[in-house]
């Protein structure tokens, strides 16, 4: 069996989290209630916020979220109380959509790494699109099929494949398939399908 090797340090911190924990639970045990604190801390982070009626992207589920603005700055995004599907409650993905809109760690630039290479470099969003287009239009050219060869209509192509993502909404999914059926694309798929 493998020995469990604890640092002082990590111990240390265990041992921080054991007391916190056990302060935290005691301070339960002994009937101390904390929400009016929590309650009063998202109170004052909405507080003058402007709220907007939305839905949560990442499912087919669909769920309802108020958007809280301030300055025109999203600082919350929560389920919506008055929501016969969700009832105010959103899951673990939903809870993070403000992360979609807020975070440092996301790319903000495209990168294309080139056949062969090693690196990736930054591009324009501009350069980048036509690049793409160019890429499907070459794509579909070389290999639309106008009639099968025991002489059926096809007018398709079996090259590419269409996946949308969860953040697709229905105004895009309603364009992009037809954008995909008008290149003669059959594969069209969602993740969502909302
Ligand atoms: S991802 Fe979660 S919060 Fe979003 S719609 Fe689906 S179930 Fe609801």
């Amino acid at each position: 069996m493998a020995d469990v090797v604890l640092s002082r340090r990590s111990l240390l911190g265990r041992s921080a989290g054991l007391a916190a924990g056990s302060a935290f639970a005691g301070l339960l045990g002994l009937g101390a209630d904390l929400r009016p604190a929590t309650t009063r801390a998202q109170a004052l982070r909405i507080r003058d916020a402007k709220t907007y009626p939305s839905v949560c992207p990442y499912c087919a589920v669909g769920c309802d979220t108020v958007i809280h603005v301030v300055d025109e700055k999203i600082v919350n995004i929560e389920g919506d109380v008055r929501s016969p599907i969700n009832k105010g409650t959103l899951c673990p993905k939903g809870a993070a959509i403000y992360q979609l809109h807020e975070n440092p760690n996301r790319g903000q630039q495209v990168l294309h790494r080139a056949p062969g290479a090693t690196e990736w470099e930054a591009m324009e969003l501009e350069e980048a699109m036509d690049a793409v287009a160019a890429l499907v239009k070459e794509t579909r050219d070389s290999t639309f099929v106008e009639q099968t060869a025991d002489g059926k209509t096809a007018m398709a192509t079996t090259a590419i494949f269409s996946l949308g993502g969860a953040t697709m909404d229905n105004e895009w999914n309603h364009i992009q398939q037809k954008l995909m059926r008008g290149l003669g694309v059959v594969p069209i798929e969602n993740q969502a399908r909302i």
